[in-house]
């Protein structure tokens, strides 16, 4: 004899794409059974045990992934950009406009002026785009305050997204951005103020899931990063790091020697970053819209990445300046034309690996029991089409924790 299970929700009548071990792993006419926001039961309609419910959702056809998950962006900040984009297809050198303070730096000052509702304001718009899409998690930095007051400030605004919107909202402090000008000169001086000063205060506030920085020859050193890094360690925060973006300085090995939750960009990583990354468990965060923005020519080693077994995510890197994006999905496309990537492994990138990537994996990121009840039912028949179509097909619905997300 079976006995009769209760839940809140009953959801059936479409193809169940789950990505369980980075997989499809596609249920064709799938349910889900939900109480308290997390599926209690998946598995094909024909297979259901007894059960009822007081709501039931039938959907007509169609197909069902988790909701997707944006783990690296920078999507609160002041002002934005598109004036030097526009100058610089009209002939303007980089270096004329770094000279006009342009650059990140404009950023900065940008957001250090904006009040908190004034960023809360524009980011909620650019927030909005990315949840029509069927994000149903995402990742903001700092990193554009680059003092203690106004990276809280940007923490804090983050953080109130999450309260507004239905969306889970991970944090990062990412201070070690860029030189702020009042530190010029003297970058050792701001990686201490970083380590004394704002590293422990988000942290003793709350205010970050994670810690992260920028390892570059235009940012800063790999020795610098560790000292960043020891005080997050001592925060009793984790780590993630910007990575051999522009140019090789074994920032994969540098993540990986820290237990990084990831390393990105990586597109200078080598054999022995990606061998370090593997035995630390690191994930691979692929930005293929920097790559695209910036012109770049050299591909992150994903054939690498695949023959040691490291997980790739891939995310928006939503910024001002080299990343203006709004969409998650044209980065699923970006990643397959570009990077040569799969589509399997693309929508990988942005459900169980970037929940990999923002430590969330055992409640997010895959279709399957004990996890969140959060999926993206498509107009679509194939999960390909998701990698496919450039722009459009947007989500037929949406749920976020067991709620039809409107
Ligand atoms: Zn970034």
């Amino acid at each position: 004899m079976v006995s009769m299970i209760h839940c809140d929700s009953l959801w059936y009548g479409a193809d169940i794409v789950t990505m369980q071990g980075g997989k499809y792993h596609l249920i064709p006419q799938g349910a889900m059974a939900v109480t308290g926001g997390k599926i209690v039961w998946i598995g094909p309609y024909a297979e259901l045990p007894p059960i009822t419910t007081s709501h039931e959702v039938v959907y007509k056809g169609g197909l069902i992934t988790p909701g997707l998950i944006d783990c690296h962006t920078h999507l609160v900040f002041g002002g934005d950009r598109s004036a030097e984009f526009e100058q610089r297809l009209n002939g303007v050198s980089y270096a004329e406009i770094a000279a006009n303070g342009g650059g990140i730096i404009s950023t900065v000052r940008a957001t250090r002026a904006a009040s908190e509702q004034q960023l809360l304001e524009q980011a909620l718009f650019r927030l909005r785009s990315l949840l029509a899409e069927g994000v149903t998690c995402i990742e903001i930095k700092s990193g554009y305050g680059l003092s203690l007051e106004s990276e809280i400030k940007m923490l804090r605004v983050a953080r109130k997204l999450g309260e507004i919107l239905p969306i889970t909202i991970k944090t990062t402090c990412l201070a070690a951005h860029a030189l702020p000008p009042e530190f010029a000169g003297r970058p050792d001086d701001y990686i201490d103020y970083v380590c004394s000063t704002i590293i422990p205060q988000v942290a003793v506030e709350g205010l970050a899931d994670a810690v992260d920085a920028f390892c570059e020859h235009l940012a800063f050193s790999p020795t610098q990063v560790e000292r960043v890094f020891l005080a997050a360690q001592k925060a009793g925060l984790p780590i993630k790091l910007h990575a051999e973006q522009l140019s090789s300085l074994n920032g994969g090995t540098l993540a990986a020697k820290f237990g990084a939750l990831s390393a990105d960009h990586l597109e200078y990583a080598t054999e022995s970053d990606v061998k370090a990354m593997s035995q630390a468990g690191t994930v691979a965060v692929l930005l293929p819209g920097a790559y695209y923005l910036l012109r770049e020519t050299q591909c992150p080693p994903v054939e690498m990445f695949r023959r040691y077994g490291v997980p790739m995510a891939l995310a928006s890197d939503a910024n001002p300046g080299t990343s203006p994006a709004l969409s998650l999905r044209l980065m699923l496309n970006m990643a397959c034309t570009l990077f040569r990537m799969t589509p399997e492994e693309a929508l990988a990138g942005v459900t169980c690996h970037a929940a990999q990537a923002l430590g969330v994996q055992h409640s997010q990121g895959t279709l399957e029991t004990g996890k969140l009840a959060n999926w993206v039912h498509w107009p679509l028949s194939r999960p390909a089409e998701l990698a496919y179509w450039l722009g459009g097909q947007l989500p037929a619905a949406v749920v976020f924790q067991g709620e039809a997300r409107s």
